[in-house]
């Protein structure tokens, strides 16, 4: 199947005997057995459920991997994904990353005895020198989260060799325009809450690898401390990704019209967006991916017209998060990024002049004029 064919048809009810096509919420937190040792496949929701095990195939093979796992937030699978590692082991990382997994690196990783190098994973240089006996796990955003900086993911995972785990964050790309599984990435870790649910209406996260023994050690840690996808929220998944291609489409024809136009703006001094990269990045971007997405960062000329735009914008909303229909303005100083030390952000240009648009699917005429209105 196709991929858009997948996004539509590949989620099926293992027990349907109605001929309904929507994948049912089997709100039923515990399962009868048919007879002693016998059951159904399913015994506790906790395990297993039947609305979100067909999500999980679904985004499984969307991912080209072997098994996925959802999870209720991208946090809850970044949470499990370190559970795989134990104290003293240390993890590479991107140095431009979401907030919220600096911050579980930083804090929680830190407390557990896994330590944390951050590197311009884009310079492969590098991750070679980052490189120490005790790295078990390379962690990449392509494109990253704000900056847009991009990765070589076959380039990474050469560096790595065989025993070090390279994990792609792969929520801004989505497996329409990049799968990092087919690039040799053991493990893809998605925020379901962005373009795979798309609606700005549900948490949830992913993790899908092409490893059984990776697959079962996350299945034990779902089922052992319960951060599984309840059924709800499993059904609203499925129905999000049946349009997935057509959402990644739209959103990014309406990216690459707002980056022209933007590129043309006297307040706007840079923007950052992957196909406006310089040669090398976009050279890597044209070589792993079909796509470049429907996120742009760009910095405007002052600190009072970044925050004149955010108040003065109508059609685009001031909040936070990414990946829905709704097109969404935010300040990743103020907002995504204001845990991220500030010595640090500044460097990675994270300063109070930028802001990062993620793309919807309205209009790309009436998200001009808005952007004109509050930039004027
Ligand atoms: C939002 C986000 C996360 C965290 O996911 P939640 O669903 O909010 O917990 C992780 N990585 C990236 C790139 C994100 O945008």
């Amino acid at each position: 199947m196709n991929f858009e064919t997948c996004c539509v048809h590949g989620a099926k009810d293992p027990n349907n005997t109605t001929g309904a096509l929507a994948v049912p919420i089997y709100q039923s937190a515990t399962f009868a057995h048919p007879g002693v040792g016998k059951s159904t496949g399913y015994d506790y929701a906790r395990v297993q459920n039947p609305t979100r095990e067909p999500l999980e195939r679904l985004v499984a093979s969307l991912e080209d991997g072997l098994e996925a796992l959802a999870f209720t937030s991208g946090m809850a699978a970044m949470d499990a994904l370190l559970s795989l590692l134990v104290r003293g082991d240390r993890v590479i990382a991107s140095d431009d990353l979401y907030g919220g997994t600096v911050r579980l690196f930083d804090a929680l990783a830190k407390r557990a005895g896994l330590m944390t190098t951050y590197v311009d994973t884009g310079d492969i240089q590098a991750v070679k020198k980052a490189l120490t006996p005790e790295t078990k796990m390379i962690f990449i955003e392509t494109p990253s989260n704000p900056m847009m900086k991009v990765t070589d993911i076959e380039a990474v995972v050469k560096a790595a060799g065989p025993d070090i785990t390279v994990v792609v964050d792969n929520t801004f790309l989505t497996p329409y325009f990049q799968k990092p599984l087919s690039l040799g990435a053991r493990i893809v870790l998605h925020s379901g809450t962005k373009y795979l649910a798309g609606h700005n209406d549900t948490l949830a996260g992913f993790l899908v690898t092409d490893d059984p023994s990776i697959a079962e050690k996350l299945r034990f840690i779902t089922k052992t401390v319960g951060t599984g996808l309840a059924p709800f929220d499993s059904f609203l998944l499925i129905r999000s990704i049946k349009t997935l291609a057509l959402r990644m489409e739209k959103s990014q024809g309406n990216a690459l019209a707002v980056a022209q136009w933007l590129s043309e703006h006297p307040k706007v001094k840079k923007i950052y967006y992957p196909s406006m990269a310089e040669d090398q990045a976009l050279a890597v971007s044209k070589k792993q991916t079909t796509g470049f997405g429907a996120m742009i960062s760009f910095e405007v000329d002052s600190e009072a017209t970044a925050v004149k735009v955010l108040e003065k914008v109508k059609v685009i909303l001031y909040a936070e998060s990414l990946g829905g229909v709704e097109t969404l303005i935010t300040y990743p100083a103020l907002q995504t990024h204001a845990d991220v030390p500030e010595a640090k952000r500044l460097a990675l240009g994270i300063n109070e002049r930028l802001l990062r648009l993620s793309l919807g699917v309205e209009n790309a005429q009436d998200i001009i004029s808005d952007l004109k209105q509050a930039l004027a």
